[in-house]
């Protein structure tokens, strides 16, 4: 899965007094118009997130901010880097998140970071202003928050919970897969969804289940957890199994397609990075 990066040492300690050095990783973002499910993008340099001694020697001014750490060294968020100063001819290319993930032509941790500093960008981005008094907000420097000069108002990282539910049917040993609809490139997913407010994440696969697929369930496990940053994310897998009748009345707004499919029949999907494939996974390799 995408957190999974050993043997690197990911650290979100935050730091008062951070390095910045020729080799920290600068994170840049761009195509903030994009709103779908991963959306944006980040700048790379010959297929790696560059590095401070790449920007400094082109003259970019903006003091970076501290992220976090990676195997020792600290890494930074550029917000303003001005156009035209990093060229595509010297290698600097804005990458969709969506084509990274495809492609994977990165280094695995680093995409794994790029997504993480993607939803601390977006944090920035979004508390420029008191959401309480309307004041301009400043970054904290005792830990990571913003604060309001004017009334106090903290904003910590929101990190929002979802859940990838692997429904089971117990009796003809089969696994309920997905294909959402909207979707460019298709591929077998889980039926997923967000914890609405007021609601625990049992309550949150119970209600997805009967709102997409029309299925009773129950004898909800916990399989794993997974940081998805690019939508700000916390997914919560669980398994489940299905209860009385196996007739699937989908939600065709949300998806394209619900079916049964035995062990041998699940397609995985095209890449190993989701906690949702790695639940299809282990229900094919009979672990579920
Ligand atoms: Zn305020």
């Amino acid at each position: 899965m995408i957190h999974e990066i050993d043997p690197h040492i990911f650290n979100n300690q935050f730091k008062k007094n951070s390095e910045l050095r020729d080799d920290s990783l600068i994170f840049i973002f761009g195509n903030e118009n994009e709103t779908s499910f991963g959306g944006g993008a980040v700048m790379t340099k010959d297929h790696h997130i560059p590095v401070y001694s790449d920007l400094k020697f082109r003259g970019a001014e903006e003091v970076p901010v501290f992220l976090f750490n990676i195997d020792g060294r600290d890494c930074f968020l550029m917000k303003h880097v001005s156009d035209g100063l990093l060229k595509e001819e010297e290698g600097f290319v804005f990458r969709s998140f969506r084509d990274v993930r495809n492609v994977q032509d990165i280094p695995k941790h680093e995409h794994f970071l790029a997504m993480t500093a993607f939803q601390l960008h977006n944090w920035y981005k979004n508390n420029v202003f008191c959401g309480r008094c309307g004041s301009k907000t400043i970054s904290s420097e005792k830990e990571r928050a913003i604060v309001c000069p004017s009334c106090g108002h903290t904003v910590y990282p929101r990190i929002v919970p979802a859940v990838t539910v692997a429904i089971i049917d117990r009796e003809r040993e089969k696994i309920l897969l997905t294909e959402y609809a909207g979707r460019a490139i298709p591929f077998y997913a889980l039926v997923a969804g967000f914890t609405e407010i007021g609601e625990t994440l049992e309550e949150t696969v119970k209600r997805e289940v009967m709102e997409e697929t029309g299925l009773k369930v129950d004898n909800i496990r916990y399989y794993g957890s997974q940081p998805w940053g690019i939508v700000d994310d916390l997914m919560v897998g669980f398994s489940c199994d299905l209860v009385g009748s196996n007739e699937i009345h989908r939600d065709e707004e949300e998806l394209k397609l619900a079916e049964w499919f035995s062990r041998e029949e699940v397609v995985l999907q095209p890449t190993d990075l989701s906690l949702t494939n790695s639940l299809m996974r282990a229900f094919k390799e009979g672990r579920l």
